[in-house]
């Protein structure tokens, strides 16, 4: 079910309990601000999930309120995992969902990345 992205932040979401340690991910990337895993249920070839460590439950709950050092940090997480995964050359996608329309469901930011082959259209509509 879609989340509101405009409620508060909800510390036993799932997400923020994988930062925690409570429930395991497969790691791709750790630093300071940014968490990156892969996706339970991938989507593509390569489908992983970047979260930022701070508790912010969306694109606009992250740009409105996060600090110009936290937002730094997690864009070049997102950036640097692209990087390492050799998925630059060839190509990907980011996605991040927000809300309802956006068909959100995880209430803890999280930008997708998809890569490793092609990713056809935008959206299927
Ligand atoms: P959303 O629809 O919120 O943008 O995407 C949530 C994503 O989180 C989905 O692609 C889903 O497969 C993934 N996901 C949900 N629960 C887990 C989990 O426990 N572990 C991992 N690695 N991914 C999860």
């Amino acid at each position: 079910m879609a989340i509101d992205p405009t409620a508060p932040y909800d510390p036993d979401n799932i997400f923020a309990k994988i930062l925690r340690g409570e429930i395991p991910c497969d790691k791709v990337y750790e630093d300071d601000h940014a968490l990156a895993f892969y996706d339970i249920a991938p989507q593509a070839d390569v489908h992983i999930l970047v979260i930022p460590k701070g508790e912010y439950v969306s694109w606009d709950d992250f740009t409105a309120k996060a600090s110009e050092e936290e937002i730094a940090g997690f864009i070049r997480a997102v950036g640097h995992v692209a990087r390492e995964r050799q998925l630059v050359t060839r190509g990907y996608r980011l996605l991040a969902n927000v809300g309802r329309n956006g068909g959100q469901e995880v209430p803890h930011l999280h930008v997708h990345l998809f890569g490793g082959g092609p990713l056809g259209p935008m959206l299927a509509r």
